[in-house]
């Protein structure tokens, strides 16, 4: 499969889709950084077009389209795709050995002793390295 590109990565992330993109196959693409990172990238965009909107349209249409874009293109859409990260993460805490595994870091689905994403049941550790909780 081909590299994405730096770029594609940015779009990628950018673009908060609920499902990864298909170059995404071991490791997780979506963690709370990237959601973080995408959802203030939006809300500076956002804030810089109502900005720009002021001479336009008065102070009050201003702030509410503003506000309501921040909410609809830059929150909301980061919500969802924070909902569908814990969803996966709390899948593995469920399901696999790392889940609970005192070295498993859930911001990120990352082993802290190896540091390498968990993506799968088996542990890469291969449950030499698990502690309790
Ligand atoms: S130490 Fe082993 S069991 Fe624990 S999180 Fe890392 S890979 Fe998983």
């Amino acid at each position: 499969m081909n590299q994405p590109t730096p770029f594609e990565q940015i779009r990628d992330m950018f673009l908060l889709r609920l499902s990864p993109p298909p170059y995404a196959v071991d490791q997780p693409f979506y963690t709370t950084g990237s959601i973080v990172s995408a959802a203030l990238m939006r809300i500076v965009i956002l804030i810089a077009l109502g900005y720009a909107l002021r001479s336009y349209a008065s102070a009050t249409t201003t702030w509410t389209v503003t506000m309501f874009a921040v909410w609809a293109v830059g929150v909301y859409p980061a919500w969802r795709q924070y909902s569908t990260f814990n969803e996966a993460v709390d899948t593995i805490l469920e399901s696999t050995l790392c889940g609970s595994c005192r070295h498993f870091n859930t911001s990120n689905q990352v082993c802290r002793v190896l540091d390498v994403h968990v993506t799968s049941d088996a542990p890469p550790c291969e449950a030499l390295d698990w502690e309790p909780l």
